[in-house]
């Protein structure tokens, strides 16, 4: 049995695109402008903030099954290593672009710092579908990618993780291969890698549990008890119903969860293991489940609850939708679920949101552990690594609100202002080479 893991498993980090699919970057950039003008922003700092710092573009020749050769074109864009080396995930699908891999580089930045990871951002992507490919082409695909890329990547340089429709299992076939060309075994070169290669304990649960972690903070800040509050989940995937059960065991009451089959609400609260049982036994969908009401996800995104999580995907929060929603706290666990027209809104209601650059950066935090205990060939405990996940997100959740407060801004716009002037001052600090 030559695979240990279903390359199709759907147990991936995904990270759709963001926001406005012509032009991600630029719209990536709508919230970077306003954190730029806060913070008065060196002009020439943010000529050079706005753009990847390297480009690289391969053409990839792979062996098919039948015996005929097929190129994909792979894509690896650090946006930026002032603070260290570059750490985000590669994406296999078949509308991946340039323009979408370099705003979610740029994501990575500013996410990275945000959390004080010292890494800079990165993403990679190649133009394939994994779906019409066997386990073998994956692994020819991704073998020939980390060759093409092997002066790219390192533990000290580029560091890889997993993205949409890429796993555990190709991330050990990237460690592989990159170790096959060191001459030795270099596990840190990649994280979200299987734990028996390296892999660190909690990172699947990572971005769930830091989604809990930041949502107990905002509560706190406007004096609510966990026990008090409802609490409407959009997506049931790694990380909303992580979110929803750890919600959950904190004493709210999760009165509505959805995947892409609708909304599921009831409103004496949903069991959610009960819920997470039915559907692994129902091929991963909530499709069916009779403990609760059926709602659309329009009407689950407007529901009367105190906290709403919206973790499927991004521009799920339109100008309409929140003109109609009353969570009082949103907790962005998905990439984007916020279109930038629907912000002033929100922030006129005084919602309360934590946007998904301090929300979702549980994973990458884990990521970082994964790859500090690599580089000490030492492993943690489970506890070790969710009791060091709970401080780093407090302490990120902290900085960020007092930055909004000081700015009198939006928690959105004070974690662009952390992430930025953290880069930013780096960059002074460092000087611009010569
Ligand atoms: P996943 O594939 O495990 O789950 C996605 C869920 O969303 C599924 O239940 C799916 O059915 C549902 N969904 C899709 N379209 C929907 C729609 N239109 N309405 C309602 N539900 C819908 O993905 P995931 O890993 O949980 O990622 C979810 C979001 O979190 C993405 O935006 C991703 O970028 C972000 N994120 C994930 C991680 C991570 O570690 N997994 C880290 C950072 C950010």
């Amino acid at each position: 049995m030559p695979f240990k893991f279903d390359v199709h498993d759907r147990s991936v980090y995904r990270e759709p695109a963001p926001i406005d699919q012509d032009s991600p970057f630029q719209s990536m950039m709508e919230r970077f402008d306003v954190a730029a003008e806060i913070l008065e922003l060196n002009p020439g700092f943010y000529e050079y903030l706005c753009r990847p710092a390297r480009v690289f573009m391969t053409s990839v020749p792979v062996v098919m099954d039948t015996g005929h050769v097929k190129v994909f074109d792979g894509i690896r864009v650090i946006h930026n290593n002032v603070l260290g080396p570059s750490k985000g995930g590669i994406r296999y699908a078949p509308d991946v672009t340039l323009s979408e891999v370099k705003a979610l580089a740029a994501w990575m930045t500013w996410k990275c710092a945000v959390v004080d990871v010292p890494f800079g951002g990165a993403k990679g992507g190649v133009v394939c579908n994994p779906r019409e490919m066997s386990p073998g082409e994956l692994e020819r695909l991704t073998r020939r990618y980390t060759s093409d890329l092997f002066n790219v990547f390192g533990p000290d340089r580029d560091i890889p993780a997993p993205d949409m429709n890429t796993n555990e299992q190709i991330m050990a076939w990237i460690l592989d291969t990159y170790s096959m060309h060191s001459r030795r075994t270099e596990n840190a070169v990649v994280t979200g890698k299987p734990v028996a290669l390296g892999g660190s304990e909690g990172r699947h649960e990572a971005t769930g549990r830091g989604v809990m972690t930041v949502t107990l903070a905002a509560l706190e800040q406007i004096d609510r008890s966990p026990k008090d509050c409802t609490v409407a989940v959009q997506g049931f995937g790694n990380v909303g119903s992580v979110a929803a059960q750890l919600l959950q065991e904190q004493g709210c009451t999760v009165v509505a969860v959805s995947d892409v089959t609708g909304g599921y609400y009831n409103a004496d609260g949903l069991d959610i293991p009960a819920v997470q049982q039915y559907v692994k036994e129902n091929g991963g969908a909530l499709e069916g489940y009779t403990e609760a009401t059926h709602v659309t996800n329009e009407e689950l995104l407007t529901l009367d609850v105190d906290v709403l999580v919206p973790a499927a995907k991004e521009d799920q929060i339109t100008k309409s939708i929140a003109k109609d929603m009353k969570a009082r706290v949103v907790v962005e666990g998905a990439n984007g679920p916020t279109v930038p027209a629907a912000d002033d809104i929100l922030n006129e209601k005084g919602v309360l949101v934590v946007p998904d650059i301090l929300a979702n950066a549980g994973g990458v935090t884990v990521s970082y552990f994964e790859w500090v205990q690599d580089r000490q060939g030492y492993f943690w405990s489970l506890k070790r690594v969710n009791k060091r996940l709970k401080r780093t997100m407090t302490d990120a959740f902290n900085r960020v609100y007092e930055t909004a407060e000081k700015h009198d801004t939006s928690l959105r716009i004070g974690a662009y202002v952390v992430g930025v002037s953290k880069v930013a001052e780096a960059l002074r600090l460092r000087g611009i080479y010569a």
